[in-house]
């Protein structure tokens, strides 16, 4: 009963695998023995992190996709069930092109909307129905620090964020039923191209500049792929439903 959880064996979809987080993760969950489905826009990024883990023995799937595409996503998700459905769902996929509401950038609210929130939901839909016919599995969504408060300039990103959180908690008890097991990850300041994702340029440099300067003590990807390790490997009556991650530094 009080066993830990081994990954061994079990197949793991990654969205957003190509780089930071994502790629973190597949790296840390191929070394403890996972079988991974990576997906993502950028295909040679894709391509050559499954060649280096392919080159290691891991049994890798690449599977391209724009997460805002939902037609695209249904045809991933019957790929999916084509492997033989996954056991696991890092839903990590997002980008963060911030501007104060008043600046109007409508184009940007509608990718942060389709992405971290429809993209999120794709996801799911992909893999839930499976798991529930299993009675088994995890989905572990990536929101952020920015689902538990605001910040100036992030109010549609972490309007994204907050419906990550909330969609992550009602799932966990809707999913309790199907002995799946839902975590929402919320990352603080992490070391990775997501600020190159914001079009304002002052905002952006002052990103850059300031909490995600290069020598800024803030966290790694791995520190997060840690966590996502942690709720994964814990036994299978534990549900670690949310997991705050932030560096030191980070106040607020
Ligand atoms: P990165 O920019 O390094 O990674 C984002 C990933 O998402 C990339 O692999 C990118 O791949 C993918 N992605 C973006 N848009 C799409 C799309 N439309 N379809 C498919 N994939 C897409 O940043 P992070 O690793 O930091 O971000 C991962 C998650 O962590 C995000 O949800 C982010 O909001 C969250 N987060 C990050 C924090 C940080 O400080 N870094 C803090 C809190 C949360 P590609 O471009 O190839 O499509």
């Amino acid at each position: 009963m009080n066993t830990e959880q081994t990954l061994t064996g079990k197949r793991v979809w990654i969205t957003g695998a190509s780089s930071g987080i994502g790629e973190a993760t597949a790296r840390l969950l191929a070394s403890e023995g996972a079988e991974l489905v990576i997906s993502a826009r950028r295909v040679e990024k894709l391509d050559t992190l499954a060649a280096e883990l392919q080159g290691q023995g891991v049994t890798v799937t690449v599977a391209p996709v724009d997460v805002s595409d939902r037609a695209a996503m249904a045809a991933v998700g019957e790929q999916l069930v084509a492997l033989g459905g996954v056991d696991i769902l890092i839903n990590n996929a997002g980008t963060m092109p911030i501007s104060p509401i008043i600046n109007g950038r409508v184009d940007e609210w509608d990718r942060m909307i389709d992405v971290n929130i429809k993209g999120v939901l794709y996801a799911i839909h992909a893999v839930y129905s499976g798991m529930a016919e299993r009675k088994a599995g995890h989905i572990v969504n990536i929101s952020s620090i920015a689902a538990r408060q605001t910040y100036q300039s992030a109010g549609v990103y972490g309007g994204t964020k907050h419906a990550v959180r909330a969609i992550s908690d009602t799932l966990r008890k809707e999913a309790i039923r199907f002995n799946v097991r839902v975590t929402d990850i919320q990352p603080g300041s992490v070391a990775t191209e997501l600020p190159d994702s914001i079009g304002h340029d002052k905002i952006r440099s002052a990103v850059k500049d300031n909490m995600y300067a290069e020598d800024s003590p803030i966290l790694q990807p791995r520190d997060i792929a840690n966590g996502i390790l942690y709720a994964l490997s814990q036994p299978p009556y534990v549900d670690v439903s949310e997991l705050l991650i932030r560096p030191v530094i980070q106040e607020n």
